[in-house]
């Protein structure tokens, strides 16, 4: 049996809106893209499966949209009209979709957003600022997610303080309570869960799991 492809709903086609929709359409999933300006309605035609004009606060025209039927919907309106935001996300959650993720503006505006249903809420400018400030306070962190607000995976280059020992002698897990999962060298050949004894070189990139503050003291080794 062939499986139901997902059906992802996006509300708001800001900068934001229009990039997800065109990311989950890309790849390869269906997506239905509304907004209340007929302009941006129009911009997004060829880049989705289905385009609506329709005020997502409008509780009946929302309602005639189904989206129950749809496994996520997103709501990207924000900027300009916080409270459009959490009416929709009201709105959205009372007519039974399963998982609604919002976008927030503001730490506050993310904690009305929780206490309206959303199910996610999440703050794109505030995590980008801090994927940019990252890449460019940290000369030796090629890349890095955040796990959790605490935790993060980042790849690290080994640079001459860290090159030419063992991960024993490092000792990186108990003084900073860094895992180092896998250890990729210049020609690309990844050693995943290397040994105690493994040297590393210069240049080789460590891939590594720790507590965010830990990883930036790797600069200072
Ligand atoms: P961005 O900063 O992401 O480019 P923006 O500043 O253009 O966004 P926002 O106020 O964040 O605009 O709103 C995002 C989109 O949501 C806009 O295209 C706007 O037309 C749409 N929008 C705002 N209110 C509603 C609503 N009630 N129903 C449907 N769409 C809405």
């Amino acid at each position: 049996m062939k499986k139901k492809q997902k059906q992802f709903a996006v509300i708001g086609m800001g900068r934001f809106g229009q990039s997800v929709a065109n990311t989950l359409f890309n790849t390869g999933y269906e997506v239905l893209a509304i907004d209340n300006r007929e302009k941006k309605i129009e911009e997004m035609a060829k880049k989705v499966t289905h385009t609506v004009q329709a005020d997502a606060t409008d509780e009946k025209a929302l309602r005639s949209l189904g989206l129950r039927n749809f496994d996520v919907v997103i709501i990207a309106i924000g900027d300009d009209d916080i409270n459009a935001s959490i009416m929709t996300t009201l709105l959205v959650k009372e007519q039974g979709v399963q998982m609604v993720v919002a976008k927030a503006n503001s730490e506050n505006h993310g904690k009305i957003l929780d206490k309206v249903g959303a199910d996610r809420v999440v703050f794109p400018e505030r995590d980008m600022g801090v994927r940019v400030a990252h890449n460019l306070e940290c000369t030796n962190i090629l890349d890095h997610i955040e796990l959790t607000p605490e935790y993060s995976l980042a790849e690290i280059e080994v640079t001459e303080n860290l090159a030419n020992k063992s991960l024993k002698e490092l000792d990186l897990r108990a003084k900073y309570g860094i895992n180092v999962l896998a250890i990729k060298n210049c020609n690309d050949e990844v050693n995943v869960s290397p040994g105690a004894d493994v040297k590393i070189n210069r240049g080789d990139i460590l891939i590594a799991v720790g507590k965010e503050d830990k990883i930036k003291k790797i600069e200072e080794i």
